[in-house]
């Protein structure tokens, strides 16, 4: 059988264990009403992988979400350059940093969403006998401080 897409995976955000089932309860990125799109579930419906496998374990998609909004930056700051421009003499630039700034803006949801993708696959991997293994035993849990980001 074909490995699943690692790309494909993460902009759907499945479960990096079995790329099957669902990380997030919803599968709208802008149902943002009582942070609805980020809530995960606490276990793959699918492999039973824990999404949370650490006290605090979301917390460093921040840096993941910064870079991926820099990166955007970069893409769309080189894609006005090259196709619009800027010049000292006229206001472009001042265009460009606030449609920038607006697309990010209106990306937030998405771009939570995918970070927190990219952060477990980082630290839990494919695993193709998902069906047969376990998912490794997640220690030092708080379940009251789950899914409280
Ligand atoms: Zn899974």
């Amino acid at each position: 059988m074909q490995t699943p897409s690692y790309i494909l995976s993460l902009i759907n955000n499945k479960c990096p264990r079995c790329k099957k089932g669902d990380l997030f309860i919803s599968n709208k990125a802008y149902a943002i009403k009582n942070g609805k799109n980020v809530k995960m579930h606490e276990k793959c419906p699918v492999c039973g992988q824990p999404t949370e496998i650490e006290v605090g374990f979301y917390y460093g998609t921040s840096y993941v979400s910064y870079a991926l909004t820099v990166a955007f930056s970069g893409f769309s700051f080189a894609l006005w350059f090259f196709t619009i421009g800027f010049n000292l003499e006229d206001n472009r630039i001042f265009w460009w940093l606030s449609l920038n700034a607006l697309v990010l803006i209106l990306l937030m949801p998405p771009i939570m969403r995918i970070s927190r993708s990219l952060w477990i696959s980082w630290f839990v991997k494919y695993d193709p006998n998902w069906e047969k293994n376990q998912p490794k035993h997640v220690e030092r849990i708080v379940p009251e401080q789950m899914n409280n980001w």
